[in-house]
């Protein structure tokens, strides 16, 4: 929930900590049947979004969450062609997504259609017009209920969901991964959005205490969002295959072959972001 000071978005995440964004301009902020969302513009972020309080995606540095949950996993399998995007109502990792011409379909499923059209209305910068990509099949469902019952399989899961609160929250259990695991293909690789383990660390220890029982390769890797604050962000990764042994050299030639511009991933950083510090790796063993 956020308390919003006159002006302000204070962002309550956590009971001990707060962050706070001035609110510029006001475009929108009203309840859909899931949760509260808001819009504002704000001098050095841009245009942002929050869901039930909680900082999704502002226009300043979405770039740095998109590139790396997208390219990382894509280029390290060298060879994906089906993805599936849970939650991305924004349309930033879709984008992303796309770029890899490789990628023949990218699904889409977003719990909240309401978070789709106002993004498309009030932050079209960030979906580009991904929205209208003929390679990309929106479905409005629970991502949960969708691994579920789905028989189509991936190359490539990319859980961008909220934190786990509200509809996220079913996101982050057992029963979820192991059915996402269910619908990868061979070789197929799950990465997750998994907050700051400096402030949620139990966020991280759950959901790699699960990927461990899942997968043969079960870790994490960072990147670092100025709206996602308390140090870096951890993403999930899970698979049964050995892209994560991708060699930087192979990594820069499919970086290259993909004649991809991005303002954060490089095939250099993609290697380093999977060295942890010793206080983010306890929580992945
Ligand atoms: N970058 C953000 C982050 O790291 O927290 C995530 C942004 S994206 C807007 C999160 C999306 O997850 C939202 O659009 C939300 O509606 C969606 N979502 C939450 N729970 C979901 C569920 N159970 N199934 C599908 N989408 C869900």
């Amino acid at each position: 929930m956020s308390e919003d000071k006159a002006g302000w978005s204070v962002e309550t995440l956590h009971p001990w900590y707060r962050q706070a964004l001035r609110i510029d301009r006001m475009l929108y902020d009203s309840k859909t049947a899931h949760q509260r969302i808001r819009i504002f513009e704000n001098a050095r972020f841009g245009r942002v979004m929050t869901l039930d309080g909680v900082v999704q995606v502002t226009e300043g540095d979405e770039f740095v969450y998109h590139e790396m949950m997208a390219h990382v996993p894509i280029l390290a399998h060298g060879a994906a062609r089906e993805v599936l995007v849970i939650g991305g109502g924004d349309g930033g990792m879709a984008r992303e997504v796309l770029r890899h011409a490789s990628v023949a379909r990218c699904t889409m499923v977003e719990i909240d259609r309401g978070v789709v059209d106002l993004c498309r209305e009030h932050m079209p910068g960030i979906s580009q017009g991904v929205f209208d990509d003929p390679r990309l099949d929106l479905v409005i469902a629970d991502g949960a209920e969708f691994v579920a019952r789905t028989d189509r399989r991936f190359d490539v899961i990319i859980v961008d969901s909220t934190d786990p609160i509200g509809p996220g929250e079913v996101l982050f259990t057992e029963t979820f991964y192991g059915r996402a695991k269910r619908c990868l293909a061979p070789g197929g690789i799950l990465v997750t959005q998994n907050g700051v383990p400096f402030l949620q660390p139990e966020e991280l220890r759950n959901t790699m205490r699960a990927f461990r029982a899942l997968f043969r390769d079960a870790t994490c890797y960072l990147a670092h969002v100025p709206t996602y604050a308390g140090g870096p962000m951890a993403l999930g990764w899970g698979t049964d295959g050995e892209a994560r042994r991708t060699d930087p050299a192979t990594l820069s030639a499919r970086f290259a072959a993909a004649g991809l511009k991005t303002r954060y991933y490089t095939p250099e950083l993609h290697h380093a972001a999977f060295a942890l510090p010793v206080y983010v790796r306890d929580l992945t063993v």
